[in-house]
C-alpha cells in the first residue's frame, strides 16, 4: 500500500508550501487509486489526480466541498453524509455502510463513527490491501468503537487541528471539534499503535514554527512509546 498525502491544511486560513491543501490522502494498492476527501481546495482539481474512487469522511467544507460541482469518478460516503451532499451534481454515488468492510478497487474501506460535529457525523477509515492496515480520521474528539478501530493498525492518521489545547465544545448532549494530538497519542498507547502521523494541521503547525513543534510531539510519543511525524503536503510512504 502506498500513501500520498496530498493536502494536510485543516479548515483554516493560513496555508504555506507544507500545508497548501485541504487534508486528502491518496490511497494506492496495484494499479488502485483512492482519494479520502476533497476539500474546496480540491474543487477543479480532481480529475487530473484520475482516482479510481473518492471516499469521503463527512460533509464539512474542508473534506467534501470539492465535489459541488460533481466527481470525476464513484464517490463513496455514508448514508448521514450524502443526505447533506444529495443536492451535489455527482452521478456515480455509493452508500458505505458503518462498519461493514467495504472493497474499493480492491482496497478495503470500514467506516468508524467518530464524534466530532452534530450537523456533520464524521466517520473515521480502517483502511486494508494485501498486509497493510491503517486507520485514517482527519476530524475528531473520540472514536466510540476505538478498541476495534485500532486492533492491529499499523499507522494511525489523526487529526492536527490543535497539540496540546482542547478544541471541544459542548453543543446540547453532543460534542463538537477536535481533541489534541496529545490524546490521540495516549489512545495509540493503550491500543498497541506503533506510530502517529498528523494530518489535517491547524494554525498552530502551519503558522507556527514547526521544527519545534516536531520535537515537542516526538517527546510526547517517546514518553508513549509510539513514533509521530507531522505530514506535508505531497508527503509519500509506503507499507
Ligand atoms: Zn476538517
Ligand atoms: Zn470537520
Amino acid at each position: 500500500m502506498k500513501l500520498t498525502f496530498i493536502g494536510t491544511r485543516g479548515e483554516i486560513d493560513a496555508r504555506t508550501r507544507r500545508h497548501r491543501m485541504h487534508t486528502s490522502l491518496l490511497v494506492s494498492y496495484r494499479a488502485a487509486n483512492v482519494i479520502i476527501d476533497a476539500g474546496l481546495d480540491w474543487l477543479g482539481k480532481l480529475k487530473r489526480l484520475n482516482p479510481n474512487a473518492i471516499v469521503l469522511t463527512h460533509a464539512h467544507p474542508d473534506h467534501a466541498w470539492g465535489l459541488k460541482r460533481g466527481a470525476p469518478c464513484p464517490v463513496y460516503a455514508t448514508e448521514k453524509t450524502w443526505r447533506e451532499l444529495g443536492h451535489y451534481p455527482i452521478k456515480d454515488r455509493h452508500v458505505i455502510k458503518e462498519r461493514t468492510p467495504t472493497k474499493i478497487s480492491g482496497i478495503t474501506f470500514e467506516a468508524f463513527p467518530v464524534e466530532h460535529s452534530v450537523l456533520s457525523p464524521t466517520v473515521g477509515y480502517r483502511v486494508g490491501a494485501g498486509r497493510a492496515c491503517i486507520f485514517y480520521v482527519p476530524d475528531l474528539i473520540f472514536i466510540h468503537e476505538r478498541s476495534a478501530a485500532l486492533k492491529a493498525v499499523q499507522i494511525y492518521i489523526g487529526d492536527g487541528a490543535t497539540v496540546t489545547q482542547s478544541f471541544i465544545r459542548k453543543r446540547g448532549k453532543a460534542l463538537i471539534g477536535h481533541s489534541p494530538v496529545r490524546t490521540q497519542l495516549t489512545w495509540c498507547q493503550k491500543e498497541g499503535v506503533p506510530r502517529v502521523i498528523i494530518t489535517h494541521c491547524g494554525s498552530e503547525i502551519v503558522t507556527g514554527d514547526e521544527r519545534k513543534i516536531s520535537e515537542f510531539i516526538v517527546a510526547m510519543g517517546n514518553e508513549r512509546g509510539v513514533e509521530i511525524q507531522l505530514a506535508y503536503d505531497r508527503m509519500k510512504l509506503t507499507l
